[in-house]
């Protein structure tokens, strides 16, 4: 298994941690390119399906939080409704979504990077999980507890990827699986 947290800068700060909290600025400009390609350039709509079953296939539902700018704009309504509201709005968008998001969404199970709990220096903490909006809203989901389903490969992740971020021990990474 290879892992993805793995490269760590100066400071002792993780380079895909890093990236991670810059997500909504990538999601914006990559969005904004999106949005820019299909209504002024009229790039065919086949062709981002097609790159989103290939990125689906790599990482799973990562369309939804890092390229969508309707996803975008979702988020940015719901960050003024307060916590616990917004992770009920996200909880409830990443349920149905768009063709993309349903494609992505199944392959979350089956992709080849995946999140993945080290339970050695996991101290069960459980800020992963109060972060998580599909394990704050369903307890039948863990990021931690062995005995729960893995929310990570449930169709509602979306790999906003914050429960790696919030995590004290570095005890959740990406890893690549095959
Ligand atoms: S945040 Fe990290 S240490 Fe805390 S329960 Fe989750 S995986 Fe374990
Ligand atoms: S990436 Fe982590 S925090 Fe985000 S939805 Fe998936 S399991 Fe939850």
């Amino acid at each position: 298994m290879l892992s993805y947290t793995g490269l760590q800068l100066k400071g002792g700060t993780y380079l895909v941690k890093k990236l991670i909290t810059k997500r909504r600025i990538i999601q914006f400009f990559i969005g904004f390119a999106i949005y820019e390609a299909a209504f002024v350039y009229g790039f065919n709509f086949m062709y981002l399906l097609a790159i989103a079953i290939v990125l689906g296939a790599v990482m799973g539902k990562t369309f939804c939080r890092w390229m969508c700018p309707v996803g975008f704009l979702m988020e940015t309504m719901n960050t003024f409704k307060g916590k616990d509201t917004a992770k009920l709005g996200m909880y409830n968008y990443h349920k149905v979504g768009c063709p993309i998001a349903w494609i992505q969404g199944y392959l979350n199970k089956m992709s080849f990077v995946k999140i993945k709990l080290n339970p050695e220096s996991c101290t069960n903490c459980g800020l992963c999980d109060q972060t998580c909006y599909i394990t704050s809203l369903d307890k039948t989901f863990s990021l931690h507890k062995n005995k729960k389903s893995d929310p990570a490969q449930s169709f509602r992740c979306s790999k906003c990827l914050e429960c790696i971020t919030v995590c004290p021990t570095d005890s959740l990474s990406l890893k690549l699986e095959r």
